[in-house]
């Protein structure tokens, strides 16, 4: 009997220790935290060996192959020793995708991947296939290639996920853009993260398909300068191709084979124009699955998009509030304030992986009248806005912040929370920032 190790108890390991536990291994797995009651359950339940708050290496090295959850990067001394054992080390995505021939559509980035996702599966869904979506979203990769018995699957990809591949094999890739994020996890080398992004290709053949933004210039450079077996499928908001997606007259074009017209820009469900790049790319993705031109159209014009991601939250006196808690780096918030089209109370801030806020001087000026920092050290956006804005008000808390957005904003104006910051010095996830955020409008 083989064993398997798994590192972690989350989602992944715990989908990835029942898909082993099925498919013959003698599984342990061990977490050096404690575990989730939840997951514990399920290993209790499945009759899966596992340990807490620690790693014991006599367990774990005699393993035939070990899953690593992504949250464990690859430097620390225990995955150091395993690569010098030469025991494998593969992540979730991995270790399930050898035990399904399901299809598979995976979508990488740095912003976006969530929302893609869920079009794409909305779209594909819709056009009658059998598939699953897995990534961030509900059960594991793991748990539904061990459960459920989907034909395809749509997946959300981190750099992390792709950084544990070996023989996972995409039909269709989604590349959404490329910005700098999670760096510390690369050695602050931005070309590190890059290659690493780029692995969502690396066992694509001819009759496959890499789906990217043209606009985006990490890409286009890198494409420039690598070769990839799979077909390039473009898709840009500023200019024509002669193959892919793009836009003309306000109307979405999709170029491959035929070309057809789409629909109208304004009848998109999401709006903004990163979803309209998230939108194009979908569209894309299904028209080569082959959907029904009409289905895609449909499915676009109702989808109704992502809990945290520019949510509209309420109208309170007039004031429209939005909660973008999700844009945890500048891009994502450089996109909210781009689509911003009434003066805007900005509420930013929290931990900062880095950011460097000048690209978004423009953007304040022109749509933010006032700005509420939401973090503990608020520094560096003092130092950057002070002088750009009217006021500028230092909050520690989801209510407090809304309160003073509430007093600066008036009628027909936006309040945007969208903190370009990761959420951990005041709340515990973006999720329990955003929901305190709308916990905080709804009690204006
Ligand atoms: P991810 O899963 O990659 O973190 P999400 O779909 O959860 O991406 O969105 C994260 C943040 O990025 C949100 O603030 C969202 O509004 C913004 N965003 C979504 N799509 C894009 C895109 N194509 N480019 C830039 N920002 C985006």
């Amino acid at each position: 009997m083989k064993r398997l190790v798994v590192l972690g108890a989350g989602e992944s390991g715990v989908g990835t220790a029942i898909l082993g536990k099925q498919r013959g291994f003698d599984v342990f797995v061990s977490d050096k935290k404690i575990i989730g009651e939840h997951y514990k359950k399920v290993l209790l339940q499945s009759n899966i060996i596992f340990e807490e708050g620690k790693h014991s290496e006599e367990k774990v090295f005699n393993a035939d192959v070990v899953m690593k959850s992504p949250g464990i990067p690859d430097n620390v001394p225990l995955i150091k020793k395993l690569i010098k054992r030469r025991i494998a080390v593969i992540s979730e995505i991995e270790f399930a995708s050898s035990y399904t021939d399901a299809l598979i559509v995976g979508i990488t980035g740095s912003n976006g991947k969530t929302t893609t996702t869920m079009i794409t599966h909305h779209l594909l869904k819709n056009a009658g296939l059998n598939v699953g979506i897995a990534g961030n979203i509900g059960k594991s990769f793991a748990q539904q290639v061990a459960e459920a018995n989907y034909e395809s699957y749509v997946l959300e990809l981190s750099s992390f996920q792709l950084d544990g591949i070996n023989a996972f094999h995409l039909h269709i890739a989604i590349l959404t853009n490329i910005t700098p994020d999670h760096l510390d996890r690369y050695d602050n080398d931005f070309n590190k993260y890059v290659a690493s992004k780029f692995r969502i290709t690396k066992n694509q053949t001819e009759n496959d398909f890499l789906i990217y933004d043209a606009d985006d210039d990490v890409i286009v450079s890198w494409l420039e300068n690598n070769s990839i077996k799979a077909q390039l499928i473009p898709f840009s908001l500023e200019k024509e191709l002669s193959l892919g997606a793009y836009i003309k007259e306000d109307k979405i074009i999709l170029k491959y084979n035929t070309q057809e017209v789409l629909m109208d820009v304004k009848d998109l469900k999401l709006q903004g124009k990163h979803n309209i790049k998230n939108a194009m790319a979908s569209a894309m993705a299904a028209k080569l699955l082959k959907a029904r031109k009409q289905t895609i159209a449909e499915s676009l014009s109702d989808f109704e998009g992502v809990e945290h991601r520019l949510e509209n939250v309420q109208k309170v006196n007039g004031i429209q509030y939005i909660n973008d808690s999700k844009a945890t780096n500048v891009n994502a918030a450089f996109y909210a304030l781009e689509c911003m089209d009434n003066p805007t109370v900005w509420i930013v801030g929290g931990v900062d992986k880095g950011n460097d806020y000048n690209d978004l001087l423009p953007l304040v000026r022109e749509k933010v009248k006032g700005i509420v920092c939401l973090g503990l050290d608020n520094q560096k956006i003092i130092h950057t806005f002070q002088s750009v804005v009217d006021v500028l008000v230092e909050t520690a808390g989801a209510e407090e912040a809304v309160k003073v957005a509430h007093k600066i904003a008036n009628k027909g104006d936006n309040v945007l929370l969208s903190p370009a910051c990761a959420s951990f010095d005041l709340f515990t996830s973006y999720e329990d920032r955003g929901t305190k955020f709308k916990e905080a409008v709804k009690n204006l």
